[in-house]
């Protein structure tokens, strides 16, 4: 069983591309929660969402997010009624948000919400939310502090940050089967998602980086940077907001209690000998996932790396 962790867009790629190549069914994805919401009364999961509509084959690839295909009436409905039409919430994307909030209203954990999702989907990969509890990315701008979708999605990540933090994280649990998994995996992947905001919330709640350090698979990490920028999204620009560089070896470092294998892009080659100072071996290779054989191909490589 190989236990991966993941945000959303980047990590979604990675996991379209081993759930094509390999068994879905031996995959436990770790899904960051820190990005979730409400809108409208609603409860959405926007990471959870993307990886579990791109294991059901639903996503709609080209915009990174929502089912393929959606249609929007509900929002243009909402917008009549002068409510927030900023987050793109499609009709069929809304049926899970009204599905997930009513299961959560009566009493159930998201985990075992995810599951039931995910059974009517087909997905048989296993998706695990990083916790049941709350918690929340929180954005320090120099107008103060916002949400990260307030940040993300209807600022489109143009306030300068100062700071990134997760309230709720010190008194979090990890959901169920979470440290369980890490200690019975074969192989761990942390996908190419962004450190700050994703990667960064799974490793800080409590008890989960622990069982990382003490589990004898090997630990494969992906880098979502390529020279000094993020291949999508803000990571280049919350990383220095971190008081970090932003390149694939300052990603490195952030896992480098955790990592035996780091996968770097070619043109980051001459960061290898700074990496492996660290004690990761690198591993350079074409990280950029623009189509399904880009996909395909670095889901084998990671798989090759846990296997060798
Ligand atoms: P989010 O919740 O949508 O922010 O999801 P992630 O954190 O999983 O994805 C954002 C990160 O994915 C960004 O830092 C991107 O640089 C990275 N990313 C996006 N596409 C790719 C890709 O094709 N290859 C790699 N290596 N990283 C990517």
């Amino acid at each position: 069983m190989w236990v991966v962790l993941t945000g959303g867009t980047g990590g979604a790629k990675l996991i379209q591309g081993l759930s094509w190549e390999f068994d879905p069914a031996q995959l436990t994805i770790i899904c960051n929660t820190a990005d979730d919401f409400f809108l409208h009364g609603l409860s959405i999961s926007p990471d959870i969402d993307t990886v579990m509509y791109n294991l059901a084959g639903l996503s709609d690839d080209a915009r990174g997010w929502g089912v393929r295909g959606d249609t929007f009436a509900a929002l243009r409905q909402l917008e009549k009624y002068g409510c927030e039409a900023w987050f793109q919430l499609g009709d069929q994307d809304l049926a899970t948000h009204i599905t997930r909030t009513k299961l959560l209203r009566e009493g159930r954990k998201l985990s075992e919400v995810t599951d039931w999702l995910c059974a009517a989907l087909q997905v048989t990969a296993k998706i695990l939310p990083m916790t049941d509890d709350r918690v929340e990315t929180r954005v320090e701008t120099a107008r103060g502090e916002i949400s990260f979708q307030d940040y993300f999605v209807k600022q489109r990540w143009q306030p300068e940050v100062k700071r990134v933090s997760y309230a709720g994280i010190e008194s979090c649990r990890p959901a169920a089967r979470v440290i369980d998994s890490i200690q019975r995996a074969t192989g761990v992947i942390i996908c190419p998602s962004n450190p700050v905001t994703s990667i960064g919330p799974i490793l800080a709640v409590p008890g989960i980086r622990e069982a990382l350090q003490a589990t004898p698979a090997p630990v494969i990490g992906v880098s979502p940077i390529i020279g000094k920028a993020a291949i999508s999204g803000p990571a280049h620009e919350l990383m220095k907001a971190m008081g970090s560089e932003a390149s694939a070896a300052a990603v490195a470092e952030c896992y480098a209690d955790l990592l035996d294998n780091f996968v770097i892009d070619h043109e980051d080659a001459e960061s290898k000998k700074r990496i492996e100072r660290s004690g990761i071996r690198v591993t350079t290779s074409a990280i950029r996932m623009a189509t399904v054989v880009d996909k395909r191909r670095l889901a084998r490589e990671v798989v090759a790396l846990i296997q060798e």
